[in-house]
């Protein structure tokens, strides 16, 4: 058994991370017992680690099963990026590719092969597996998308039942069974039928914190918001749509506004769709515009945006669908367009069902999904009860829980709209009610003389969203019915009738606008976005050179990293997160050089700044003020920053920028008096590496241990030592 910290020894070395994510280490520890294995994480929560890296560690080859040709060559191609010896075989090579790599397998130079499991049970491959398991051994099976074994999951694979043969054959190689699939029954089918003796299981949380849930109601305003979106981001993005229609009308305007987007649905041909989606997953194209045809088996990791521009038909898999942002644990946003609109037409096609238990399983969902979109509390409340998962809520990382919609009384305009449902003789749907109230002089309206009931244009304060909202939430309250017949009229009843009467009140939730931008940018902050930019071109031209993905050279966290901590030596590149020995040999110098070019270039700007200013820049700047000597005389006889504070009848924060003032100004103060040196040497460090930035961001570096005050004096010190320099 390997000793605990060299386990991440060896996820540095090889991955380049510093730390597991939840779970991964248990269950490498688990593979490395020989146990069996069924492991249930979410999308992005790092399932491959666990057999990439046990892989490495035992002696001979680890069989991966994979459903899907592109997603074993992503991971083929990520894992050789890494210096690791993994190789597929499948249908997409020819005969020669096929003997070599068979070759190679055998001769014990292949520590992970990737396979589709019709080729793994065939007759032809087989007997070859007999020779590596008695010349070379095999380490493990690793069945990815194990859910593809299950009739009740959503992909089921008959392929996949026939794996059971493997247990058979070698009864003594461990399996370790991954999936995404959070249902019980599911779970329990894998185990059957892949027939896991004993495993070890671990099922990790489904909620991702990474991404930001909203809903925003659909309105003409939506494409402009959706826009907002898309520029608001440099990184890729998924829009879903319902229809083939919806989705090339979108690109177009997408693409009309200088937007790089390309479309994918079923329409397309074969040769279309695959040149599509592989223009996205190398950066060339940043927006993709599809139907649900498109995301099984992609596993770009820097999606950072998906919009559903429709409603999805289930919570599942809108919550599968909006998954795919954010696999690399970077935020992400996950953005649902609601509309009754969409209700409607989702009901019209359930309607069109013949079998009636399907109707009402899709009947079912459908409410659930409008429970998501319209309720009040934390989206991942309601998302991971629908799991079986309870979640406190107050996440801090969806629209609800960050702007709580205030509720308001809304009983007159209630009185209002159902009033002019009851004048209409309860004969008419939404939209014509709607146009009674706002006193529309539309034809039907005429025909019918609606403009002479009492109810006509009492409505023209409220806009048409702001009633249709209304009656929607009536709908829903139960405060009034529609008709299931496809038309959807409108309906009192007595609960109608007693907010008529006024014995009821009526309160509704109504959605504040949102700004997409939820934080203004610091300067530094706009900075490091500016040395981020051109390592994305770096990364992007060595990607293009080596026909890969450019996530596979690093990811967008790293080169956060980078250019957050601008290192200057191959050491401190090399301990970035995300930068594991192979390719700090194989990029570091090229991703050092593009840093040292940029902080080069902006030296020479401060340069030209500071000399441009230069006559501004008066001894008296450097004179202490009356108030800053009141707090150091003060401070030479000895009292305590609180003290002082209370002495002068001043906050403590003032009196830490008195202190902070007069240490810059060279004035005697002697910071190991405030603060233990150890931690002076910290901080120091860190704004060494920063350089002279705000106290966020070197606060965010430090972790929550330090405070604002100490890295304020701290930082005071450090430029008065660059002014004598
Ligand atoms: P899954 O298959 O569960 O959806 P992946 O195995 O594709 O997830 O991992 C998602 C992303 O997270 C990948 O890009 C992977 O490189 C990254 N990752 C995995 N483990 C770690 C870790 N310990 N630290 C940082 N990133 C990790
Ligand atoms: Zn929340």
């Amino acid at each position: 058994m390997l000793h605990s910290t060299q386990l991440e020894k060896y996820l540095k070395y090889h991955f380049g991370y510093d730390n597991f994510r939840p779970g991964q280490r248990q269950i490498i520890e688990n593979a490395l017992q020989n146990r069996d294995l069924m492991v249930v994480m979410p999308t992005g929560g790092g399932k491959s680690l666990c057999f990439q890296l046990p892989a490495l560690l035992k002696p001979g080859l680890t069989v991966v099963v994979s459903p899907l040709i592109a997603l074993m060559q992503d991971q083929v191609e990520a894992l050789r990026n890494n210096n690791i010896a993994a190789t597929f075989l499948n249908s997409s090579l020819n005969n020669y590719q096929v003997r070599s790599r068979e070759e190679a397998i055998m001769t014990g130079k292949v520590k992970l092969l990737y396979v589709a499991p019709e080729r793994l049970i065939s007759d032809r491959f087989l007997p070859l597996l007999d020779v590596v398991n008695e010349k070379i051994g095999i380490a493990n099976f690793a069945i990815d998308e194990a859910h593809c074994v299950s009739e009740w999951g959503h992909d089921f694979r008959p392929e996949y039942r026939q794996l059971i043969l493997l247990r058979k054959r070698y009864p003594h190689v461990p399996t370790i069974a991954l999936t995404a699939t959070a249902t019980n029954r599911v779970r329990s089918d894998i185990i059957q039928q892949l027939g896991l003796r004993d495993p070890s299981i671990h099922i990790a949380s489904f909620n991702r914190p990474n991404l930001y849930y909203e809903v925003r109601p659909k309105s003409k305003r939506s494409y402009a918001e959706i826009l907002e979106i898309v520029r608001e981001n440099e990184g890729s993005g998924i829009i879903y749509c319902l229809t083939r229609k919806k989705v090339d009308e979108l690109t177009f305007k997408l693409q009309k506004d200088q937007v790089a987007a390309l479309s994918y649905h079923a329409g397309l041909s074969d040769k279309e769709r695959t040149e599509n989606q592989t223009k996205f997953i190398r950066d060339d194209v940043r927006v993709m515009v599809a139907t649900i045809a498109f995301g099984m088996g992609i596993n770009k990791p820097d999606v950072r945006f998906v919009i559903h521009a429709d409603l999805p038909r289930n919570l599942e898999s809108y919550y599968q669908e909006s998954g795919r942002a954010g696999r690399d644990g970077e935020p992400a946003r996950c953005s649902l367009f609601f509309s009754f609109g969409d209700v409607k037409t989702i009901e019209w096609s359930i309607n069109q069902k013949t079998d009636p238990q399907e109707q009402l399983i899709a009947k079912q969902q459908l409410r659930q999904v409008i429970d998501y979109a319209e309720g009040t509390d934390c989206r991942r409340t309601i998302q991971l009860g629908y799991f079986g998962e309870r979640f406190p809520g107050n996440c801090g990382n969806c629209d609800n829980c960050l702007y709580p919609k205030p509720v308001q009384d809304w009983t007159i305009e209630a009185m209002k709209f159902l009033s002019c449902v009851a004048r209409c003789k309860e004969r008419y749907g939404m939209t014509y009610i709607i146009e009674v109230l706002r006193g529309s002089k539309s034809k039907k309206i005429l025909l019918n003389k609606h403009e002479q009931l009492s109810t006509y244009g009492i409505g023209k304060d409220k806009t048409v969203d702001e009633w249709r909202m209304l009656g929607r939430s009536l709908l829903h309250q139960g405060l009034l019915a529609q008709t299931n017949d496809g038309y959807s009229v409108l309906k009192l009843n007595t609960l109608s009738w007693e907010v008529m009467r006024k014995q009821r009140s009526v309160s509704i939730a109504v959605p504040v606008t949102q700004k997409v931008n939820l934080e203004a940018e610091s300067p530094k902050a706009a900075e490091v976005e500016v040395l981020i930019h051109r390592l994305r071109n770096l990364r992007k031209k060595l990607a293009d050179e080596q026909a890969v993905p450019p996530y596979v050279i690093f990811h967008d966290s790293t080169l956060r990293l980078m250019a957050q901590v601008q290192p200057k030596t191959l050491d401190e590149f090399g301990q970035l997160s995300g930068v594991g020995s192979y390719k700090l040999s194989e990029y570091g110098d090229q991703f050092l050089a593009e840093i040292k070019v940029y902080r080069q270039e902006k030296a020479a700007q401060i340069l030209e700044n500071s000399q441009n200013n230069h006559s501004a820049v008066s001894s008296i700047d450097n004179y202490p003020s009356d108030t800053e000597v009141s707090t150091l005389e003060l401070y030479q006889q000895g009292l305590s920053i609180e003290e002082m504070a209370q002495k002068r009848n001043v906050r403590i924060s003032t009196i830490i920028r008195h202190l902070s003032d007069l240490i810059e100004k060279n004035q005697p103060v002697d910071l190991n008096r405030l603060i233990p040196l150890q931690r002076q040497q910290k901080i120091w460090q860190v704004i060494d590496v920063l350089g002279d930035i705000s106290l966020t961001p070197i606060r965010e570096y430090l972790g929550e241990n330090y405070t604002f005050d100490e890295i304020r004096l701290v930082r005071s010190r450090w430029r008065r030592e660059q002014k004598k320099s």
